[in-house]
C-alpha cells in the first residue's frame, strides 16, 4: 500500500515505542523524516480523547523550545500515538532525547496551551492532569523506546 504504516503488522509492535517510519528526499535535496512514537499498544489500549488532544497540544508548543526542526507532531487517529515530522536526518538517540525533553517540560506544564475557543477546534476536550498522566507512565517505560518489536 501507498502508507508505510499501512504495510506494517500492527500485532508484532510491542508499545511503547518510538520507530521511524519514513524519510522522504524532496526534489530539492531536504530531507523529511518520520517517526512513530507509539504510547499504547494497538488493538489492545488507547488514549482517551482529551488526554491525546492535550498531549497534542502541549507537545507541539513544547518541543520547538528543544529544536527548530521539528515540522509537526500530530496525533494518530487511532489514538494510540503521535507521528514527529522532521526536518532532516536524525541520528535515533537523538529523537528519543527530543521526546523525552518534550514529555518532561508537559509534567512541569501548568496549563495546555491554547487550550482555548480562539487557538483551538475542541476547545472543551482538554485535560491536563490527563495528559501529564500518560506522559509519565511513557517516560517511566524510556527504556523500551527503542525495541519496537514484541
Ligand atoms: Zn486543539
Amino acid at each position: 500500500m501507498n502508507v508505510e504504516s499501512f504495510n506494517l503488522d500492527h500485532r508484532t509492535v510491542a508499545a511503547p515505542y518510538v520507530r521511524l517510519a519514513d524519510t522522504k528526499v524532496l526534489p530539492g535535496g531536504d530531507v523529511i523524516t518520520k517517526y512513530d512514537v507509539r504510547f499504547c499498544q494497538p488493538n489492545v489500549d488507547h488514549l482517551e480523547m482529551p488526554s491525546l488532544h492535550s498531549l497534542e497540544h502541549l507537545m507541539a508548543e513544547h518541543s520547538r523550545n528543544h529544536s527548530d526542526r521539528v515540522i509537526d507532531i500530530s496525533p494518530m487517529g487511532c489514538q494510540t500515538g503521535f507521528y514527529v515530522i522532521l526536518q532532516g536526518e536524525w541520528e535515533y538517540d537523538a529523537v528519543l532525547d527530543l521526546v523525552q525533553a518534550t514529555l518532561e517540560d508537559v509534567l512541569e506544564a501548568t496549563e495546555v496551551p491554547a487550550a482555548n475557543v480562539v487557538q483551538c477546534g475542541w476547545a472543551a476536550s482538554h485535560t491536563l492532569s490527563g495528559a501529564q498522566a500518560v506522559a509519565r507512565d511513557f517516560l517511566a517505560k524510556r527504556g523500551e523506546w527503542a525495541q519496537v518489536s514484541a
